[in-house]
């Protein structure tokens, strides 16, 4: 099977670069700039309880995302990020030789776990501009009778939304549709409150972007009952520690903190967004997430991805078909994207006069 290709550590990167962890810009992985609430790191350097086991129940984590949620804890399962309940969702559902439709592009988590069930990929293309192309995936489900859909809104990587009414179209098929919405927050918008009213509507969502918590892993499925029921059959009882539960926590009751963080950023997306799209050849996609999908035009994206890097500033490049001339660079704090769009700037008008004195 492929492999999945994960980011190059910051200390291994570090390292290499020979530059100090404080002179890397690193916007190649969505990551909050903000870090945790203040409060989480007080929390954790004062609880006690390192040498009990986690509550595998997860009671007061459910109890405490209801409100959040506007939802009943029923429908609710925490893992070890969202990564461990696209893993487990699909082996509740996926077994050999099962049809699981993918959109891509998109998160490359979904074929990985495909294969992992060996499971058959079958991709439905978005189109040009990201959309979803609702009466392909009604083609792919009709012949192949697949099982599983897994919809990402916003979109990794050009942080587009599903429309409301492909939603409500797609929800008619016959498969279980997972609808990953890891960047929510960022939009304000989410389909979590149809899961109810839904047999086959899972929705994830996780801790790692709006509360900063992604180096600690923490992230939860919302299920239909019947399905949440038999999750629980399968997910390994400690998959979660106890400080990411204390972090969640923490973090659930500095809503207004993070939120506040959130606003920050994506006031910060439009401001990035207009300084990215008047460097020359860049096209900058629209996005109702914290990352932005730019075209370049003129020079090669991978030798573009590699100046930045000598430079100390970490994007995301993309050997995938259709992909293959785009960056995508998540939303730092304002300093950091000043550094960014210096060094995209000298990088390509140093790999343009390269490309000219090539030709
Ligand atoms: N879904 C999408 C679309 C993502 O981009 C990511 C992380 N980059 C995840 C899920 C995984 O998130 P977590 O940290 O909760 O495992």
């Amino acid at each position: 099977m492929e492999e999945y290709t994960p980011i190059v550590p910051f200390e291994v990167l570090s390292r290499r670069l020979g530059l100090p962890p404080d002179r890397i810009v690193k916007l190649d992985a969505n990551e909050n700039p903000y870090g945790p609430a203040p409060s989480v790191y007080r929390a954790l350097a004062e609880c006690r309880r390192y040498n009990i086991y986690p509550d595998p129940e997860q009671t007061l984590l459910r109890e405490a995302i209801e409100p959040y949620l506007g939802l009943s804890r029923e429908h609710v399962v925490f893992g070890n990020g969202s990564d461990e309940l696209i893993d487990l969702t699909m082996r509740l559902f996926v077994f050999p030789g099962d049809a699981v439709v993918n959109l891509p592009p998109t998160f490359g988590m979904y074929p990985y776990n495909t294969s992992l069930c060996a499971g058959r990929l079958v991709d439905v293309p978005r189109r040009q501009d990201f959309s979803v192309d609702v009466a392909g995936v009604e083609r792919a489900v009709a012949a192949g009778g697949a099982k599983m859909l897994f919809i990402n809104s916003p979109n990794n990587p050009d942080g587009s939304l599903i429309a409301r009414e492909d939603l409500e179209r797609l929800l008619h098929l016959p498969v279980i549709v997972v609808l990953d919405e890891a960047y929510a927050e960022f939009s304000g918008e989410s389909f979590v409150s149809w899961v109810p009213e839904h047999w086959n509507l899972v929705v994830l969502r996780t801790f790692s972007k709006w509360a900063a918590l992604g180096g600690l892993r923490i992230g939860y499925g919302v299920y239909p009952i019947p399905i949440a029921a038999q999750l629980w059959k399968i997910k390994p009882p400690y998959s979660i520690n106890v400080a990411a539960q204390e972090a969640a926590l923490v973090s659930l009751a500095e809503r207004d903190y993070l939120m506040a963080n959130v606003s920050r950023i994506v006031a910060e997306r439009e401001r990035f967004r207009d300084l990215l799209s008047a460097l020359p050849g860049v096209h900058p996609y629209p996005s109702r997430s914290n990352f932005i999908l730019c075209r370049v035009h003129g020079v090669p994206s991978v030798a573009l991805k590699q100046h930045l890097e000598r430079q100390g500033v970490l994007v995301r490049y993309y050997n995938k078909p259709g992909l293959t001339d785009c960056i995508r660079i998540s939303v730092g704090r304002p300093e950091q994207n000043e550094v960014a769009i210096l060094a995209l700037r000298q990088a390509l008008a140093e790999l343009a006069t390269t490309e000219a004195s090539q030709e």
